[in-house]
């Protein structure tokens, strides 16, 4: 790879899609990496559910294979870019997803592993999706079953890669949606997912969008990522990029993080 640094996670029009419409196409990440000297990694979302049921979804019916096609194109040109997938953990699916990963892991350079939903239509990562689960669901076991579907991921080791481990505080903190009292929301849980990764021989991603939420860090955040280090994880950095402008913004983020990594 042409530059010494990687952001490992951005998302692009027509491939994920929660990009929005005029939202970044490969080529825009492309020329702006390129200016700033960053690696770029695509990771766009690959959710098998989707992918089998949904007829507008990008990959439904091989559309892998177009998205691989026109990445290739792009690193005969430049090589400072990486293939990537950002693929759905779902509990029910082990056996299909780890017949993917044997179908394309060779094909891309880097994938990971991560959850926004596990009960179909309920994404933890929308504020409409959170609300909705929360009128079924008491928060304390909404949480408690994402450190259990969490842990069967890590566990099943069908990714090398894992994202944003703590993702379910993206709404749930003391900005947002207040923790129930009952509800664990402690710092332990998150390590011990991370011993698990470590365990499990699994990098782990520090995701950079929880810095434009009202919870203003990292996930995990740095405590965290201090205390897994000192017990020997490895990590990638990842913007999570789903504009231009943001884009533009973290890469200094990035590197920063990298540069706190090596201090730790
Ligand atoms: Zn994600
Ligand atoms: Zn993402």
């Amino acid at each position: 790879m042409k530059f010494s640094l990687t952001d490992f996670h951005l998302h692009t029009r027509g491939w994920s899609s929660d990009v929005a419409e005029d939202g970044p196409s490969f080529e825009d990440y492309i020329l702006i990496a390129e200016e700033q000297q960053i690696n770029i990694c695509f990771l766009d979302h690959y959710e098998l559910y989707y992918v089998e049921n949904d007829k507008t979804n990008p990959f439904y019916n091989s559309g892998i294979d177009d998205y691989l096609e026109e990445i290739d194109t792009f690193k005969e040109t430049y090589d400072f870019i990486l293939s990537g997938l950002e693929v759905e953990y779902y509990e029910d699916k082990e056996i299909q997803l780890m017949e993917f990963m044997d179908d394309y892991k060779k094909e891309l350079d880097f994938i990971g592993g991560s959850i926004h939903e596990w009960i179909i239509g309920y994404p933890i990562t929308t504020k409409n999706g959170l609300s909705r689960f929360l009128e079924k669901i008491p928060m304390k076991q909404i949480i408690d079953d994402y450190f259990k579907v969490s842990t069967k991921m890590i566990n099943s080791q069908i990714f090398k890669n894992i994202c944003h481990i703590d993702t379910i505080f993206r709404y749930i903190n003391n900005n947002e949606f207040e923790p129930t009292e009952d509800s664990d929301v402690s710092d332990d849980r998150v390590i011990d997912l991370g011993r698990l990764c470590i365990k499990n021989k699994l990098k782990i991603e520090i995701n950079l969008s929880g810095l434009k939420f009202p919870i203003k860090r990292t996930f995990p955040s740095k405590n965290v990522v201090k205390q897994l280090k000192s017990e020997g994880a490895s990590f990638f950095v990842g913007s999570d990029s789903h504009s231009l402008d943001y884009f533009e913004n973290q890469i200094s983020k990035v590197i920063e993080t990298y540069l706190f990594l090596n201090t730790i």
